[in-house]
């Protein structure tokens, strides 16, 4: 199904992306454009982009895919069904049963590796400094997170790394980690590249479940969303069973590597760096850009290090999704 991603931007932290189109797979990647004032200055030429740079607004399609279309004819068949009976029983019964049985679907086996409660809790007492969380697709739902009943897994690519830079990703994951409640399974390096369009089930590459976070060090050339002062991208695609609160089930970090590396050179570096990463990751967990300078998540220039009360806050609560073994 056709869709587009929802985007925003740092220097427009304050105005939302179209409201996100939700699709009977009900998966909508959300993204945010960092143009990072952590990011070192440009290295060539010194010019620095006085808007960010559009976002393309390609269409997430998988028209004309035989699977794809093998998939449509059965949601058809199970519309069919599930309105013979009622919308009920189609939304909260059949549809959930039978998608992860159709060939050629784009889901995994259900609750896959989903546990009875949280693997984790967030600690308590963050504090009352400002966070923003990503814009619900559901007005009746308050927040999207990822299931803490099962683990947030993640891969890295190690391509184009600065020096120690899985290190800082490492460490990057555990602050997000201690911070939200959510545990994080590292899975290894991958050669998979950072894309828009990234499919949420891929089972060659990782198996029947839901694709892990991926983190690269990308370019502006592999990654054009990069150009300009834009220092990295994060952000996560959703999944819905009509029925069951929607949930982020696969997100990317991507990290314009040439930009960022010089920071390395400055004192603090790879702490800055880090926190770099750190702001990424919370975007992939939910949060969106405050106005606060003294917050991580501040969609403009500072030189924070460490998580503020505010982005700890957001995090905690961003803790405390739903648990949803129909996915
Ligand atoms: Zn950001």
């Amino acid at each position: 199904m056709p869709h587009e991603p929802q985007w925003n931007h740092d220097a427009d932290s304050a105005k939302r992306g179209p409201h996100p189109r939700t699709a009977p797979s009900g998966r909508v990647p959300q993204w945010v454009l960092d143009q990072d004032a952590r990011r070192a200055e440009a290295p060539v030429f010194g010019a620095r982009a006085t808007a960010p740079p559009k976002p393309s607004r390609r269409r997430k399609s998988r028209r004309g895919r035989g699977p794809r279309r093998a998939w449509n004819l059965w949601l058809v068949i199970a519309l069919l069904v599930g309105l013979y009976y009622s919308p009920g029983v189609l939304e909260r019964h059949i549809m959930p049963a039978i998608t992860p049985l159709v060939p050629g679907s784009n889901v995994p086996p259900r609750g896959v590796e989903a546990a009875a409660d949280p693997l984790g809790r967030p600690p308590e007492g963050t504090g009352s400094g400002s966070f923003r969380l990503q814009e619900s697709p559901d007005p009746a739902q308050d927040f999207v997170a990822y299931d803490p009943c099962r683990p947030v897994h993640y891969v890295i690519r190690p391509d184009n790394s600065p020096p120690g830079g899985e290190a800082l990703i490492h460490q990057a994951v555990a602050e997000i980690s201690s911070a939200s409640g959510l545990r994080f399974v590292y899975d290894g390096p991958t050669a998979e590249g950072p894309s828009k369009e990234r499919e949420t089930y891929q089972p060659e590459r990782y198996g029947k479940r839901w694709a892990p976070v991926l983190l690269t060090w990308s370019d502006p050339e592999e990654t054009p969303d990069l150009a300009g002062d834009v220092g990295g991208l994060g952000g996560s695609d959703y999944a819905h069973v009509p029925g069951h609160p929607i949930v982020y089930v696969a997100g990317q970090v991507v990290l314009d590597a040439p930009g960022l590396a010089p920071i390395l050179g400055y004192p603090g570096g790879p702490e800055l760096l880090r926190a770099v990463v750190i702001h990424e990751l919370g975007h992939v967990l939910g949060l969106d850009h405050v106005d606060d300078p003294g917050q991580l998540m501040y969609g403009g220039s500072n030189d924070r290090a460490k998580l503020a009360d505010g982005d700890r806050a957001g995090l905690a609560l961003l803790g405390t999704g739903a648990c949803v073994p129909q996915l």
